[in-house]
């Protein structure tokens, strides 16, 4: 664990949502605070989701609802990762088998493919909710016949209201086994998505961190991407689980607003005069070792 004081030199921030920012339909609470914070202090931050499902719209509506005001530049998603990868080695109008929603067929459509039910040169999988045997075996008649495989995500599962689901990593399993054929894979622990968000933040390795809830998906990107990796407990992630896992994140909090608590008196010591944030930070470093 490092020390809290190094915080200050994270200049840029590739932020994971669900689990960090809001847990299903509720704000986790201190994620708007958190990130007017950041914008105060100057910190850059993308936030940076495997959910290939929404668009950037669509997440700009749904934290507005939670209170979270962001921008649709401020988010990326493994759908408009994997449209970025796609046209780096496919040309426009390349032809391509999309089993997804409306996240990934809007990014793929923007950045200008062909999106086509036969004969495709790639099939193009990512999460959606709405899926059919049909689908599925249009897409693995497609890779037996030769389109490339990409998936925008891994996440086998993920959790919700009714506890864990099948996620995009199942899809990918079921076409793999139905193939022989492993996808290439954009979103986290990929660093594909990582390097996009750092395009676009213009940011360096030794000064950006990468926050999420997951150790094999968020840290393990970071780790991979060469960065610093924050992991808050607010999602799926235990303190039983940290204690098992070999990959240990560089900062642990309990959730953004501990972490803008700690952040913002290490920035700002002057402000804890009252010892009140002193006493806080003391009991911050107890728990987090
Ligand atoms: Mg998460």
């Amino acid at each position: 664990m490092k020390e809290f004081q190094s915080l200050r030199s994270i200049r840029n921030l590739i932020i994971d949502m669900d689990g960090v920012l809001y847990r299903g339909k509720e704000a986790i609470p201190g994620a708007g605070p958190f990130l007017e914070f950041l914008r105060r202090q100057g910190i850059g931050f993308v936030l940076a989701t495997n959910n290939s499902t929404k668009t950037p719209a669509q997440y700009v509506e749904k934290l507005a609802g939670m209170g979270v005001i962001v921008q649709a530049d401020e988010i990326l998603t493994s759908a408009q990762a994997t449209a970025s990868y796609l046209s780096r080695t496919a040309p426009p109008g390349t032809r391509l088998f999309v089993v997804g929603m409306d996240g990934l067929w809007t990014a793929l459509r923007e950045a200008g493919f062909d999106l086509v039910e036969e004969a495709a040169e790639y099939v193009v999988v990512g999460m959606d909710f709405t899926v059919c045997y049909d689908r599925l075996a249009r897409a693995a008649l497609q890779i037996r016949a030769g389109a490339r495989f990409i998936g925008t995500n891994p996440d086998r599962t993920f959790p919700s209201e009714q506890g864990i689901v099948p996620g995009n990593g199942a899809l990918l399993a079921f076409l793999e086994a139905a193939t022989g054929i492993e996808p290439i894979v954009i979103g986290k622990p990929e660093v594909a998505m990582m390097e996009q968000a750092m395009v676009r933040l213009g940011a360096e390795p030794a000064t950006t961190a990468v926050l999420g809830d997951r150790l094999e998906t968020d840290v393990l990107a970071g780790r991979r991407a060469g960065l610093f990796t924050i992991l808050v407990l607010s999602g799926v992630t235990d303190r039983a689980m940290l204690a098992g896992a070999d990959l240990q994140p560089d900062w642990v909090f309990e959730d953004v607003g501990h972490l803008h608590r700690v952040w913002h008196e290490v920035i700002e010591p002057e402000v804890a005069t009252d010892g009140r944030a002193d006493c806080t930070v003391r009991s911050d470093l107890s728990t987090t070792h």
